[in-house]
């Protein structure tokens, strides 16, 4: 498995490997890898070539965000990579991704503009665009994104389709702990205390099910019942719960085609996110 840091050298490695006629499937993170990039990885493993993208990329950050104590550990998420089969892992510098005088933007309207759009105004920007970068720079054949984070698969698919990039995206299922906990970077922030209050929100989630298993198709009703739920724990804080269309991720009155319902929470100082689809087949 190659460690490569630089741009020139990840894109001769693709050239050799395509000259042979390989597929190449691509796994884009921020690092601090868990069995939730792991499921990515694996689903990878349908094409001739694994390549996996470590870089916390600035760009998605916020000013008050936590870029500067982001976990990251290169020697354990080396391990896990080399352990499933990736072929190289693309670690670079910012400096190597943005030139000082860096000045363009993939921006996108609509889809962006509810959700974590409103709570984090830069977030998406930062993230077509280097997405963008990333694909230029890689060009797989298919790319893995979680449906963890589903209005920026959301986001990409449309992307991908808008601009007419050269790839097929793959969503994956959400990978938690076996308590119910999605599995994310971030939950390494959590004191013992609030990694407990954290299961509030899988939890709020099979709530909300429950309520549409008794036939609520009404989204205020929905989202104000698993408002009540989480606000019975003391050290959760709602960012946002919303139900929008899984397409458009535009807010909905009623549950009719497929509806993403999805949260953000602070649980103390962490903010943590989780979702689920529903299609009129809970
Ligand atoms: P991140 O490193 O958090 O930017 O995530 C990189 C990719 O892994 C994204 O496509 C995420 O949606 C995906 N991912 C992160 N956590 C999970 C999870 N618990 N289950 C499935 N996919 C995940």
């Amino acid at each position: 498995m190659k460690i490569v840091k630089k741009i020139e050298e990840v894109k001769s490695y693709i050239k050799a490997w395509k000259t042979e006629g390989d597929t190449v499937g691509f796994v884009l993170t921020m690092g601090y890898l868990h069995e939730g990039h792991q499921s990515l990885i694996n689903r990878a493993a349908e094409n001739d070539r694994i390549v996996v993208s470590i870089f916390v990329n600035p760009m998605q950050f916020g000013p008050k965000e936590d870029l500067a104590s982001y976990p990251r550990d290169l020697d354990r998420d080396s391990k896990l990579c080399e352990e499933n089969g990736v072929d190289l892992i693309f670690y670079p510098e910012p400096e190597e991704m943005y030139a000082p005088d860096f000045c363009s933007y993939v921006d996108m309207s609509v889809l962006t503009e509810e959700l974590c759009g409103q709570s984090r105004p830069v977030h998406f920007r930062g993230v077509c665009t280097v997405v963008s970068k990333l694909f230029n720079i890689v060009t797989p054949d298919r790319a893995y994104f979680g449906e963890k984070d589903a209005q920026q698969l959301a986001i990409i698919r449309r992307m991908v389709r808008d601009l007419n990039f050269n790839v097929e995206i793959i969503g994956c299922p959400i990978i938690r702990e076996k308590d119910g906990l999605a599995k994310s970077s971030r939950n390494t922030y959590l004191s013992k205390e609030e990694r407990k209050a954290a299961l509030v929100l899988s939890r709020s989630i099979e709530h909300g099910k429950k309520i549409l298993q008794q036939g609520e198709r009404n989204a205020a009703v929905l989202i104000d019942a698993m408002k009540d739920y989480i606000a019975t724990e003391p050290l959760a804080r709602i960012d946002y719960l919303k139900a929008v269309d899984a397409f458009s991720m535009q807010p909905v009155d009623e549950l009719k085609g497929a509806t993403l319902v999805a949260m953000a929470v602070f649980i103390g100082k962490t903010r943590l996110i989780d979702n689920f689809v529903f299609e009129n087949n809970i």
